[in-house]
């Protein structure tokens, strides 16, 4: 447009002139190189001699609505407006490369100390819709940033920055803007390194189900039991399941790990049968998700089947969370259970949504008292919160059981509000399937 200033349209078929993309792919192809180093190369020839640069990554993250609500001509004036914003702020040594309609890659030589406002200047461009003949197009962005510094000189490790401060952001589900750090490097590298092990560690049973005994306060004898994986890692060595359960639920591996912590938890039953020593029951936890599968229920009367365990002696814990997703759902996997006499109880109480009208509408067999609530006792409060907890459930008849009880003061207190069960690290942790048949003989 009369200025020196270039927008490289990179990868895009659809707004790249044909000419244009021809001429790339001609010389690319001659030279043999792969269409990836353009960018690289562009970015290599700008920051000779630089002192201070950025290398900005801007994604549309409502692109797929404004491209369901645009003709193509109006995409296209959408990213001519999108380019001529920026082309306003960046001057005519600066680079900026679009991808697709959604995604603009920008560097920016900046003068000593005015990184702020270069960033601001960006978030600026975005800040007001677009408008395109009567229509308004507010355009929501993530932008990811990375900065010449002292250690990093070269352009494929500039981009690289820039592209996992885009990735961090994109992986939290946030808009803004983000800078590149070594934190975002090292979260992402062991994220990436868990996700990639996953598959195998369920198949090959790198993950082990653990045992925490569930005691029955008027008896003190262990009466039901709490599965809980574990991940011995070759490398990582411990994943802790918070860590890896959520990595699990963001990628679609729920149902693998579910089905194999039932069959493990249902053959334990069967196991501890075989002893003779009287029977318990097993607690299991499950992801919201699971409830959308509707094998769920087949899958846990066939396991329960073929272990020869009685329906009831299932207690499937379900989270506020999980219930509250989709109630509709909720209400239908609930049903199912029961109809099964499969045992449902409410997972981590009181932290979620604390909505207590669904402990009227839906039977609950068990409720499961947040280990918050108990942690800083006798020191935060006195109780006041557990007392009034367990009250209501008294209201509604629903017997409670606190989780996480350290010490005996704790277990002294809840006794006396009249709850039934606990479990903790004052009577043991989870164990391995050894060592909880030893504690459960030695409890018989
Ligand atoms: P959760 O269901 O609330 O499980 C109880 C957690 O509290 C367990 O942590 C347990 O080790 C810990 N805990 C028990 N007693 C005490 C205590 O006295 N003090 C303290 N500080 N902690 C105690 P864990 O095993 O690390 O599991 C964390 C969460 O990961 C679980 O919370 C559960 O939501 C999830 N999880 C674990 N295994 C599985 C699984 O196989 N499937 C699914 N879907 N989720 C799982
Ligand atoms: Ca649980
Ligand atoms: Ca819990």
């Amino acid at each position: 447009d009369g200025s020196n200033q270039h927008v490289f349209l990179y990868s895009n078929p659809r707004n790249i002139s044909n000419e244009l993309l021809a001429n790339v792919a001609n010389e690319k192809r001659v030279k043999g190189e792969d269409l990836e180093f353009f960018p690289l190369q562009m970015i290599e020839s700008k920051l000779a001699n630089k002192e201070e640069f950025v290398v900005a990554i801007v994604q549309i993250t409502n692109v797929d609505i404004i491209e369901s609500n645009c003709s193509l001509d109006e995409e296209y004036l959408i990213a001519s407006q999108i380019r001529k914003r920026l082309l306003k702020i960046l001057d005519a040594d600066d680079l900026l490369i679009q991808y697709f309609l959604g995604t603009f890659l920008l560097t920016k030589t900046i003068t000593r100390y005015n990184y702020q406002n270069a960033i601001s200047s960006i978030e600026k461009v975005f800040e007001k819709p677009f408008e395109i003949r009567d229509k308004q197009f507010p355009i929501i962005v993530r932008i990811g940033v990375s900065s010449l510094s002292r250690r990093v000189r070269n352009s494929a490790l500039l981009l690289r920055q820039t592209k996992m401060a885009i990735a961090a952001l994109t992986h939290f589900g946030r808009n803004g803007t983000l800078s590149y750090d070594k934190e975002i490097d090292d979260y992402l590298l062991r994220y990436y390194s868990i996700l990639e092990s996953l598959p195998n560690a369920i198949n090959q049973g790198e993950i082990e189900v653990f045992f925490q005994p569930i005691i029955e306060i008027a008896t003190s004898k262990i009466v039901s039991c709490e599965a809980l994986s574990r991940w011995n890692h070759p490398l990582l060595n411990e994943i802790s399941p918070s860590e890896f359960i959520p990595i699990v639920e963001k990628n679609g591996h729920e149902r693998a790990l579910g089905v194999y912590v039932f069959q493990q938890a249902v053959a334990f039953l069967n196991e501890l049968d075989s002893l003779q020593q009287g029977s318990i029951s097993v607690s299991i936890n499950t992801c919201p998700s699971e409830l959308q599968d509707v094998n769920l229920i087949p899958h846990f009367v066939k396991t329960l089947t073929q272990y020869n365990i009685k329906h009831d002696r299932i207690i499937v814990e379900l989270t506020e969370r999980t219930l509250l997703t989709d109630v509709d759902v909720a209400k239908k996997v609930l049903g199912g259970l029961r109809k099964e006499r499969i045992r449902v109880a409410i997972d981590d109480f009181g932290v979620g949504f604390s909505s207590l009208s669904y402990l009227h509408d839906l039977e609950i067999d068990l409720l499961k008292i947040d280990r918050s609530f108990i942690k800083d006792y006798p020191k935060e409060d006195d109780g006041v919160i557990i007392k009034a907890m367990v009250g209501m459930a008294r209201e509604f008849k629903v017997p409670v059981l606190v989780e996480g009880v350290e010490t005996e003061e704790q277990l002294e207190f809840i006794k006396s509000l009249g709850v039934q069960y606990y479990q903790g690290f004052y009577f043991s942790e989870a164990l391995n399937q050894k060592d909880f048949i030893e504690l459960f003989k030695k409890n018989s």
